[in-house]
This record gives structure tokens, C-alpha cells and sequence, in this order.
């Protein structure tokens, strides 16, 4: 048995970014970019009124002429002499031979000359020709992740493809011959499989959309042919259940009869204590306890960096704060413990149904209270680690 620290520690070695690949601006939102895009256009690309006025070359003369129009879209560049100015809208080319805008609200006409009641100062409202961005300079740096706002700047720039983190593609084998689906009526005996509708919505939560449910029966044969055929599938696969020393236990046996090679079976924690994680060559396996709290809080602390470091992350552990304790919180077990617990404006207060197999508790927990192996007593006040849930 090894400690959470240890076993983090194991499954840092394995928190790496995948394969890239090229994809449709529209497809990579909340994902990770994998290059530096370099804009191919200066922005804006001509020098632009940012105001609906007139243009003219600055000078402290108030009466001009009116020579013409400039809409937004066209591509009519007026020659200008002293004297005369242009229609101007937003957006729209200012000639080259002018340099400032007044806007209309500071002006009267007749429709053919133009009085300027309000003079700008020289250069106002007119943005200058790659003034955001000018070509060939960096326009989003390797590492970001892709929100609306970075793909709606990468389509102004006319990019329509960018290459990020090809997702992993993950199974779930359940097993546990006691599960009913939802919607199937219970029989006396049988639980409800939880499990596997958590960790697939949990997936999805990070954009991992090629997810295969398996449903495993507690053999032996079942179960060494349901890894064999999932690794031949998957990038990841995560088995829920089967992992503990039971009889009917033969997940640790069907992943060592595939090759899959253990890196650790069993963290000292509660709750989880039978983790195991291993691999076969680039492919990552998960057995997960299949006691509900204790997959979902597996999945949380060791599944998601390593799936979230594939997607490109590379802040890949959930968010870790310090709160004050609303009162003691007593380890008799000499485990670490991931408390279900509610942090509320700093104060962590650990949650009624501990239990792995309770996710009521879970339900409405916004983070984990980390107590770790050696300490026996969090005095009431005294500062807890606390693993944040969104
Ligand atoms: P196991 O890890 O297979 O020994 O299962 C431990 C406990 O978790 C048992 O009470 C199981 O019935 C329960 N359990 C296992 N898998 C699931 C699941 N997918 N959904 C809900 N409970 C489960
Ligand atoms: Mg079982």
C-alpha cells in the first residue's frame, strides 16, 4: 500500500498532453491550443473609423466640403484637398489623405458643407491599421484554452483551423452482477448502477465525447475478455467495481492475464483504499472501487489530472484551497481522508454520510476536506487543505 502522496506522484509521470491534430475553429471551444497562431492579417486591416462622423485631415479650419460618402465595406479611398471632407460610418475606410474623425453629434450640414461645432483632438476615432493585432505577430500563444472570445478573435483574423490535443477516447467497463440499470425494476438483492452514468457525465464534462459502457459479468472469463476487447478499443479504460478481495473480485487477475502492468494497487485513504492504476504500453487503466463515493473521489483526485493533461492542461489537478475548520474533525484510521465537506466563505464544515458507498453526501458537497495519513486531530479553526468540486 502506498501513500496519496506516492500515488499522485505515480500519476503525475503519466499527466501528458496527446497526439495533436488540426480541427474546425468551430469544434475546439473549451479545448487547448497547441501552437502559437500567428495572424496571417494586420487588424484591422485597413485604417478604420471607429465612429459614424465625417473624415478630414486635421487642421483648426471648421467649414468643409463634402466630396463623397465612405460606407462600411467599400473599398473607395478619396483623395482629399485642404478644405474637404468625407461622410464617414463606422467601420468604414478612412481615406488615406485624412487622419481624424469628428463624429456627427459635433457637427451640422446642409448635406454639402459641413461645420465643425466641436473639434476632435487630431487622430480621434480613426483606429490605425493594425492597431489590435498586425500581421505576423502572435495571436494566441500555445497553452490557452479556447473560449467563444479567443475563437471569435481567431475568426476575425480569418483563421479557420487550429491544431489542439486529439481527446482520449475512454471506456467503462461496470462490473458487478448485483447492478440493475435505471429504469429496470429492482429485485430483492440488486442495486442501481451509479457508477457509470457519474464517470460518463464526468467525461463528458471535459469534452471527452467517444466513451463505450460495458456492463461486465463477475467472471473470471467475463472479465479477462471485456479488458482484452476495451484495450483493443480505448486510449483509457476505467473499471468500476471488482477490485477488492472478494470472491467475486477478478478485475486485479483479467488486467495482469492482458499485460497490463501495475504501477499501484491500494492508496492509503479512505475513501478508495483498493485503487488500482496501471498501463499497457501508451494505454491508461483505472480500477476504481465500486463503491460510489469512493469511484467518484478516485476519479476526481487521480483519473482527472491524467485526462485532463491529455486534453493539453497543464494546471491538470482540480483547484486546491485552505479553509478554516467549522469544528474538529477526528482521523482514527491513520489514512488520508477526502471528506465530503462545504466550504462557505472559508469555513469548511465536513458532511453528514461518510460512508463510501453514500453519495448523498457527495451530492451536495462543493469540496473534498483533505485530512492527510499523520494527522489524528484538525482542531476546530485550524487551516484544512480542501479539494475543490466546481
Ligand atoms: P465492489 O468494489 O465490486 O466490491 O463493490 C463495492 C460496493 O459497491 C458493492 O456494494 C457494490 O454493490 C457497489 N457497487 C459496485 N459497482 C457499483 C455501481 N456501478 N453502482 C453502484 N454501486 C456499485
Ligand atoms: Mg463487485
Amino acid at each position: 500500500m502506498i501513500s496519496v502522496s506516492e500515488a499522485i506522484q505515480h500519476i503525475e509521470n503519466y499527466c501528458k498532453p496527446n497526439k495533436t491534430v488540426q480541427k474546425s475553429i468551430q469544434k475546439v471551444r473549451n479545448r487547448i491550443l497547441a501552437e502559437d497562431v500567428i495572424s496571417p492579417i494586420n487588424m484591422p486591416p485597413f485604417k478604420q473609423s471607429s465612429m459614424d462622423g465625417y473624415a478630414f485631415r486635421y487642421s483648426d479650419t471648421s467649414v468643409y466640403t463634402i466630396v463623397g460618402e465612405v460606407q462600411a465595406g467599400s473599398a473607395t479611398n478619396f483623395q482629399l484637398k485642404e478644405g474637404e471632407a468625407v461622410r464617414i460610418f463606422t467601420g468604414a475606410r478612412v481615406p488615406n489623405d485624412a487622419d481624424t474623425v469628428v463624429i456627427q453629434e459635433h457637427t451640422s450640414t446642409d448635406g454639402k458643407e459641413l461645420t465643425i461645432e466641436k473639434l476632435p483632438k487630431m487622430y480621434s476615432n480613426v483606429r490605425p491599421l493594425g492597431e489590435q493585432i498586425e500581421i505576423g505577430a502572435i495571436a494566441l500563444k500555445k497553452g490557452i484554452l479556447l473560449n467563444e472570445a479567443a475563437i471569435g478573435f481567431l475568426a476575425g483574423l480569418g483563421i479557420t483551423e487550429v491544431l489542439v490535443y486529439k481527446k482520449p477516447s475512454v471506456s467503462i467497463l461496470v462490473t458487478g452482477n448485483e447492478l440493475k440499470q435505471v429504469g429496470e425494476p429492482l429485485e430483492e438483492g440488486q442495486v442501481y448502477d451509479s457508477n457509470s452514468i457519474t464517470l460518463e457525465l464526468a467525461l463528458r464534462q471535459l469534452g471527452i465525447k467517444k466513451v463505450t459502457i460495458d456492463k461486465v459479468e463477475d467472471t473470471l472469463k467475463a472479465t479477462k475478455k471485456a479488458v482484452q476487447k476495451h484495450l483493443k478499443k480505448s486510449d483509457i479504460v476505467l473499471i468500476s467495481g471488482g477490485i477488492s478481495v472478494g470472491d467475486y473480485d477478478f478485475v486485479k487477475e483479467s488486467l495482469e492475464a492482458n499485460g497490463v502492468s501495475e504501477v499501484f494497487y491500494k492508496v492509503n485513504q479512505k475513501p478508495g483504499k483498493p485503487l488500482w492504476f496501471g498501463h499497457k504500453d501508451q494505454q491508461i487503466v483505472f480500477a476504481l472501487p465500486g463503491n460510489p463515493a469512493s469511484s467518484l473521489s478516485c476519479f476526481y483526485v487521480y483519473v482527472l489530472p491524467i485526462l485532463k493533461a491529455k486534453l493539453g492542461h497543464t494546471n491538470y489537478h482540480l483547484p486546491r484551497i485552505q479553509a478554516k475548520a467549522s469544528d474538529s474533525i477526528k482521523n482514527i484510521h491513520g489514512k488520508t481522508l477526502f471528506l465530503k465537506g462545504s466550504v462557505i466563505e472559508g469555513e469548511a464544515t465536513q458532511l453528514r454520510g461518510q460512508a463510501s458507498s453514500m453519495l448523498k453526501s457527495f451530492a451536495v458537497s462543493n469540496a473534498l476536506l483533505v485530512v492527510p495519513e499523520e494527522v489524528n486531530t484538525i482542531e476546530k479553526g485550524t487551516e484544512i487543505t480542501c479539494v475543490k468540486l466546481s
